[in-house]
């Protein structure tokens, strides 16, 4: 096994080969201004290298998504900072969004490769990556399937397809198990794991269930938008 504590918010030396996928440094969110202002995140420092496998826990309202947004770069911190040393940019993050919803009209195989689609792909390569996908989550089956004839379980797994599909080195799954039962939850939470050992990916999940986290690597509380450690058990084998 890999050192455990990579991905804890620990200030290391610099070195000259940074292989962080991401590196958030007192990273803070601020939504409005004045006395209406929201905190979402306050000052977050957080590592997220290649072999991660990271659960960040909080109940409702404490911030994951915010801080999501902003490893995912599609929030700017109001202060502090988030790069991407070992990534050109934020581009090659994948992001399963919170409450992920497919696009009706099309089946299964063509919403996985819509991504792709967009980015320019030729339709017959993107076709073949999103059948590659759909086969990582188990949901080969599914792919001339519309959305609404298949479950909610199975359209998280087809989620997790679309972003795999784009062959991103980090994950990022926002409450991918939110609306399922827990061994629904858990049969998609092995969908993404295995996708990520498949593809060499890191993954982040955020989460309001233990039972969820406890299926990570190592996991990160998140407290009305705190980022903190959690006290891990000694590791048996
Ligand atoms: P979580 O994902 O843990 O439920 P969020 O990151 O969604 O938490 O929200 C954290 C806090 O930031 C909450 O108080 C929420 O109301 C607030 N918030 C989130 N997004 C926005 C926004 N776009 N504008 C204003 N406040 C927001
Ligand atoms: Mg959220």
């Amino acid at each position: 096994m890999a050192p455990r504590d990579h991905a804890m918010p620990v200030d290391e030396p610099m070195t000259s080969a940074d292989e962080s996928l991401v590196d958030c440094r007192d990273a803070a969110l601020t939504f409005g201004r004045g006395a209406t202002a929201v905190v979402a995140v306050h000052g977050a420092n957080l590592r997220v290298r290649p072999a991660d496998r990271l659960a960040i826990v909080g109940p409702s309202g404490s911030g994951k998504s915010s801080l999501l947004h902003l490893l995912a770069g599609l929030e700017q911190p109001t202060s502090g900072s988030v790069t991407w040393p070992a990534l050109d940019g934020p581009g090659g993050i994948g992001i399963v969004f919170q409450g992920d919803s497919l696009i009706p009209a099309l089946d299964v195989v063509e919403n996985t490769a819509l991504p792709l689609v967009l980015a320019g792909v030729p339709a017959a390569e993107a076709q073949r990556s999103a059948a590659e996908a759909l086969a990582l989550v188990d949901a080969a089956d599914l792919a001339q399937r519309l959305p609404e004839e298949i479950s909610g379980g199975q359209a998280q797994r087809v989620a997790a397809a679309r972003v795999l599909a784009q062959a991103p080195r980090l994950i990022l799954a926002d409450e991918p198990t939110g609306r399922l039962d827990h061994a629904t939850g858990g049969h998609v939470l092995d969908a993404l794991l295995t996708a990520a050992d498949r593809t060499g990916a890191a993954l982040v999940v955020t989460t309001h269930d233990p039972a969820v986290a406890a299926l990570l690597t190592t996991r990160l509380a998140m407290r009305d938008g705190r980022l903190l450690t959690v006290a891990e058990p000694q590791e048996t084998s």
